[in-house]
């Protein structure tokens, strides 16, 4: 159908831009206009009007009053998607600060209101397993790593919760945790395998997965904007007559996209930058590089995009959102993230 083609040119790859409010209103902006359309003009303010407007176009762009809920509602059919048969990957862009936590795993409240993507996306999927129970038997299970330098950590890893964190026992054995290998979708064998029977087993886990990369490197602070973290969600289903379908979602908090410069930092600051960069930079390649139909898709440059190798490209569909903060000050940032997400868009 007519329909499908055009799905077909546009590709499974959607880029929206996600704008946090100002947290000081007095400050300069950059952000100039943002169009219903997806498009958006950035102003530098130490330019003139005319010569520092920049014109930015994407699936969509949310302002600073978009509400959680706005900002997932085009993510709903991924979810159905995903239980479909289809892997999915939603990945948070952004420099450190521009709100990226906030999108994926929301402000911390109890109330829908500050749900994030995750809790909001996990929320649907154990709607639909439960909606579809008499036609299709779903059995769901979560992985949970960080990749920091290049290596790849499994936050969900049984002995080192229960070494670091003795009351999580109880959770432990409360959730019948167990380790299995993985049958598909995240080539990684020896990282845990968790069991959920809902969404709020999920986000257990993931603060739980939160600790630990805390606590991965005390020495470090703000670990947790130097690392790609990675939470897998495998769906299994098999309806009445014996068919399987085996498939992932994929929900990625980035590291920070910032420009480290190099004549500030040294050692393992600088070591740091320089595997975020390149891992960033890998992503934007490949995810260029499915948008342009090549051949080639350079996957084996970066950890990421070999551990997402399954889950970009092909069917599967992807979703990034490209996060900026308004502020006059960060132009040069969002400027680099706009410029990143519309390369992949
Ligand atoms: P990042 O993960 O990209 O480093 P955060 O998500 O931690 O950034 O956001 C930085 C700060 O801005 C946090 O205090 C967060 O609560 C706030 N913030 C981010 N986005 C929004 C938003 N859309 N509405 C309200 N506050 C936000
Ligand atoms: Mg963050």
């Amino acid at each position: 159908s007519l329909h499908n083609m055009v799905q077909d040119l546009k590709g499974n790859i959607r880029v929206y831009c996600r704008i946090r409010p100002a947290f000081n209103a007095e400050a300069k902006t950059a952000i100039d206009f943002i169009g219903e359309d997806g498009s958006l003009v950035v102003i530098d303010p130490l330019k003139s009007w005319k010569e520092g407007r920049k014109i930015f176009q994407f699936n969509r762009v949310f302002g600073p009053s978009a509400a959680q809920e706005d900002v997932f509602r085009d993510t709903k059919p991924l979810v159905r998607s995903v239980m479909d048969g289809y892997n999915v990957c939603i990945f948070a862009y952004g420099q450190t600060g521009s709100g990226k936590t906030y999108t994926m795993s929301g402000p911390g409240g109890g109330s829908i209101k500050e749900f994030g993507i995750n809790q909001l996306a996990l929320n649907d999927l154990f709607i639909l397993s439960d909606e579809r129970k008499d036609i299709m038997s779903y059995k769901i299970h979560v992985q949970m790593v960080e990749i920091y330098n290049e290596q790849i950590h499994d936050l969900l890893a049984d002995d080192s919760l229960l070494t670091k964190y003795p009351f999580t026992e109880l959770f432990l054995s409360l959730h019948q945790i167990s380790s299995c290998m993985s049958g598909n979708g995240l080539p990684l064998p020896d990282a845990s395998m968790h069991p959920v029977n809902c969404a709020t087993d999920v986000i257990e886990l993931m603060k739980l997965g939160d600790l630990n990369r805390a606590v991965g490197c005390t020495a470090m602070n703000n670990r947790s904007s130097r690392s790609h973290s990675v939470l897998t969600v495998h769906v299994h289903g098999e309806d009445t007559s014996g068919n399987i379908i085996h498939s992932c979602l994929h929900l990625v908090d980035l590291a920070g996209s910032e420009r480290v410069d190099k004549s500030e930092v040294t050692g393992d600051s600088l070591k740091e930058a320089q595997h975020i960069n390149k891992s960033l930079s890998c992503l934007g390649d490949v995810i260029t590089a499915l948008a342009q139909k090549n051949s080639h898709i350079p996957y084996r440059n970066s950890k990421l995009t070999l551990l997402l190798q399954n889950s970009l490209g092909g069917h599967a569909k992807t979703l990034m959102f490209a996060h900026v903060s308004p502020e006059g000050d960060s132009f040069g940032e969002t400027i680099s993230t706009l410029k990143f997400a519309q390369r992949v868009s």
